[in-house]
This record gives C-alpha cells, sequence and structure tokens, in this order.
C-alpha cells in the first residue's frame, strides 16, 4: 500500500507508519490469544517474532489505530501460515478406483469423516464411492461403517468376520475395480495411543493399495497431542493430508495454526458437529477468524484500506484531469500493471490507447520491462520525477546508471510517459472523466 502512491501520501504513510512500540503492544495481545487457542508455545514464539519483523514500519491506514492495523497484519499472516497448496477439497482421485487410507487414532472421528467425505464425493462430484471398514479390532466398529454408509447412500464392502485388515483391503481394491468405483475409502482401526502394532497394520494396507490419499484424522481439541499424532503418523506412513475434527463448540483452532507451522500437512477438511453433512473445507480465513477472535476488527481494518484506495484513485484522477501526470503517476501505473498481469490488463482498458498498446508490444514489453521502467523512475530524485521535463542529458546519463539500464531506454520511457501524458490532456479536456474513471478502475 504504501507503495501504491507516494507524494502526498508519502507523508501520511510517514506519519502513520507502525513504531516498535506499537506493534510490541499489540502483539501481546495477540500473544495471548494465540495461547488461549491452544496453539504450542514454540509456534507462538516464532510466529510473533515473524510478524513483529514484518508489522515494525508499516503504515498505518488513516482512521483505525495502531493497534488494530497489527491485528490485521496478524490475521493476513494467520492466513498465509494455514494456507496449503490448492484446493483443500480436492482430492487425487483420479485413475480409478483411487483407494483412499484414513488413518488416526481410535475416536478420533475416523469411521465418521469417512461417511462425511464420502458423502461428499458422491453428492457434489457425483462420483460412485466405496466405504471399507478394516476395524477389526473394535466390536461393532465395521457395522457403524456400515449404519453411516447407509445413512449416506454411500456402499460399503460386505463384512466378513475374520479377515485381517489387508485382507479386508484387498477385498476392497477388488471390489472397487469389479463394480466400477472411481473412490474406495479404507477406514482403518485406531488405538488410544500410537503404538507398534497400530502402526504396522496401517503401512501393511498402505504398502498392499499404494493409497493415493492418506488422510490424517485428528481430534482439533486435543491441540499439541494432535500434532506430536501427526508427526508420529506422517513419519511412519505418510500423510498427505489431514481432517480436523471436534472444530465446532470450544475448539478455537489452535491445532489448526500448529499443525501447518509444525508438520507443514495441509488441512483439507474441518469437521464441525456429529452429523453426516457437519463436514466444512478448510478455509484458512475463517479459522484464522476464529482463532483471533477479532473478526470485526480485520474488516474495520479492511473497509478503512478500502476507503483509503478509493480517496487515492479519486486524487489521481484529479491530478490526470488537470494534465498533471508525472513520473510518480506513471509508476503506480506501471506498478499497477504489473500487478494486474503485465500489459494487456490496464492499457487495453484505456480507450485510445490501442495504438500505443501495439507499440508497446512490438516493442517488446513484458514484465521484464516493467520492471525495467519502474527502476528508472525510482533512480529519478523527488524532483525530477515531479518534472520530467528537467532532464537533460547530464541527469539521464545518472539515472540510466543509476538503475544499470541504457540511456536509450529511459528515453523511450520518457516519450512513453509524454505520449500517456498527453493522452490524459486530452480525456481530461473532453470531459472523458467517466472514461477515465472507468479506464482506472
Ligand atoms: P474413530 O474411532 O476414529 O473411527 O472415531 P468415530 O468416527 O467413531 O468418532 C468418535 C466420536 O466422535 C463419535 O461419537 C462421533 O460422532 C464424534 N465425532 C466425530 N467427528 C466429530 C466432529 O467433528 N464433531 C463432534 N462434535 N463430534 C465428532
Ligand atoms: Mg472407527
Amino acid at each position: 500500500l504504501s507503495e501504491r502512491l507516494s507524494g502526498v501520501f508519502d507523508r501520511l504513510t510517514k506519519q502513520g507508519a507502525l513504531s516498535e512500540e506499537d506493534v510490541k503492544t499489540a502483539l501481546r495481545e495477540v500473544r495471548v490469544a494465540l495461547l488461549e487457542a491452544d496453539v504450542s508455545l514454540p509456534v507462538v514464539r516464532k510466529f510473533v517474532k515473524d510478524v513483529q519483523a514484518k508489522a515494525t514500519g508499516q503504515a498505518v491506514t488513516k482512521s483505525v489505530t495502531p493497534g488494530q492495523q497489527v491485528v490485521k497484519i496478524v490475521h493476513d499472516e494467520l492466513v498465509e501460515v494455514l494456507k496449503g497448496e490448492g484446493d483443500p477439497g480436492a482430492l487425487k482421485i483420479d485413475n480409478p478406483p483411487a483407494p483412499i487410507l484414513m488413518v488416526g487414532l481410535q475416536g478420533s472421528g475416523k469411521t465418521t469423516t469417512t461417511a462425511k467425505i464420502a458423502k461428499r464425493l458422491t453428492e457434489r462430484e457425483g462420483k460412485k464411492v466405496l466405504m471399507a471398514s478394516l476395524d477389526v479390532n473394535r466390536p461393532a466398529a465395521m457395522e457403524q461403517l456400515q449404519i453411516l454408509g447407509n445413512q449416506v447412500g454411500v456402499d460399503t464392502l460386505p463384512i466378513v468376520k475374520g479377515e485381517t485388515p489387508v485382507q479386508i483391503a484387498k477385498r476392497a481394491r477388488t471390489q472397487a475395480s469389479l463394480g466400477g468405483y472411481d473412490v474406495y475409502f479404507l477406514d482403518t482401526a485406531g488405538r488410544l495411543h500410537i503404538d507398534q502394532e497400530l502402526i504396522q497394520q496401517a503401512a501393511d494396507v498402505r504398502d498392499v493399495v499404494e493409497p493415493r490419499e492418506t488422510l490424517l484424522v485428528v481430534d482439533g481439541l486435543t491441540g499439541q497431542v494432535a500434532v506430536e499424532v501427526a508427526e508420529e503418523f506422517d513419519d511412519k506412513i505418510g500423510v498427505s493430508g489431514v481432517a480436523l475434527t471436534r472444530m465446532d463448540g470450544d475448539g478455537r483452532g489452535g491445532a489448526a495454526l500448529s499443525m501447518r507451522a509444525v508438520t507443514g500437512k495441509p488441512i483439507r477438511f474441518v469437521g464441525t458437529g456429529e452429523k453426516v453433512d457437519a463436514l466444512e473445507e478448510f478455509d484458512p480465513e475463517r479459522i484464522a477468524g476464529r482463532i483471533l477472535g477479532m473478526g470485526d476488527i480485520v474488516s474495520l481494518v479492511e473497509k478503512a484500506q478500502e476507503t483509503l484506495e478509493a480517496e487515492q484513485a479519486e486524487r489521481m484522477l484529479k491530478r490526470l484531469q488537470k494534465g498533471q501526470f508525472n513520473m510518480n503517476d506513471l509508476k503506480s501505473q506501471l506498478e499497477q500493471m504489473l500487478k494486474m498481469g503485465g500489459m494487456e490488463g490496464l492499457m487495453g482498458m484505456m480507450p485510445g490507447m490501442g495504438k500505443m498498446k501495439g507499440q508497446m508490444a512490438e516493442a517488446g514489453m513484458d514484465d521484464t520491462v516493467l520492471k525495467r521502467q519502474i527502476a528508472l523512475i525510482n533512480s529519478m530524485t523527488k524532483k525530477e520525477r515531479a518534472n520530467p521535463q528537467i532532464l537533460q542529458a547530464s541527469r539521464k546519463k545518472r539515472i540510466a546508471a543509476g538503475a544499470g539500464l541504457e540511456v536509450s531506454e529511459l528515453n523511450k520511457l520518457l516519450k512513453q510517459h509524454r505520449q500517456m501524458s498527453d493522452m490524459m490532456k486530452k480525456l481530461g479536456k473532453k470531459g472523458g472523466r467517466n472514461a477515465l474513471k472507468q479506464a482506472l478502475g
């Protein structure tokens, strides 16, 4: 934001920069919020340290307090840490039938979560799903899955007593192939604690079916334990994703943060109740909001930032209308273009700019060029940016050298600026305010 527009806003930015003291004060509260949400201490320490470094010196948006600003920064950082790669709900189930292995401690919610995900795949993606219980330890565990299957309308592998988990897994694979299933879930047995036998059982099954996904189900209420369990399972069996259960009620999501920070495993699903449709795709924003419990402050700061951006755009518009299109304006335009994915963006939208766009395309304008142009403007003094017409040979040489580029490149930039500036003036005079406004978004 601070980079977006200079001039008037430079001043404002400096006045409202976050001091180290502001950040420290605000982070004390954040620290408490994180610990209360059951985030593990080392994770809290590292997180707070990272945010401290990031936040100090950052601009405070007009009309919010430094504390509120820090909360917003913390929120964004939380989302960043929580976010895995790609779409959390998208399971790798191409190449049918795709085996999905469900692992976790007893009572973590494996069987329930299996049925929940199976239901989701069936209803939302129209997949043909088979579920098999490999839980030969707990009485009635297989029947539990069968009942859930009936409830959600998903097939279960017929129960045959006396088989080993590996035998059941093989039977499930055969049945899934013959029956034309897209996916088959293998719901393994759990123990109250991780032990060798449990791990071995899951590993044997893994080696036989080579699961496309191995989803670890952990109780989100167990906080630190959940993270230890995840590390152990990942180490011994290999985990491709995590489902956090019992995130309804009091679970404040701290386990999610520790889980991401410590194991780096993507969280795919969140269980929010005992009912079969109490399953959500993992949403970092929502969990971040829950951990911080300061959702209203976050939206307040967002609103203030939006307002400020609108004000900046308005001011820019006024300057453009008056024909005051200087290098600072050009720079923010270039940065905007870069943000919008290069040349196609802004220029293409500007009325009457088609020709110049063509010229630029000819000149091979791409992101590298944009970045070089920005570097050139950066190496100008304040005065030069405001009045590019004062640029004579010696100044040009200095500027080009400062950016590590040729004077010819600077000349191209200046020509581009003149053309744009003329265009803006014309548009402004013709009362092209609306066109301009539209073009600037
Ligand atoms: P498993 O031993 O890992 O297969 O666990 P189960 O699937 O049998 O679940 C154990 C208990 O936890 C059952 O009573 C479930 O209804 C309950 N449960 C599972 N997921 C959730 C959840 O997300 N929220 C709540 N409140 N209860 C859950
Ligand atoms: Mg079970």
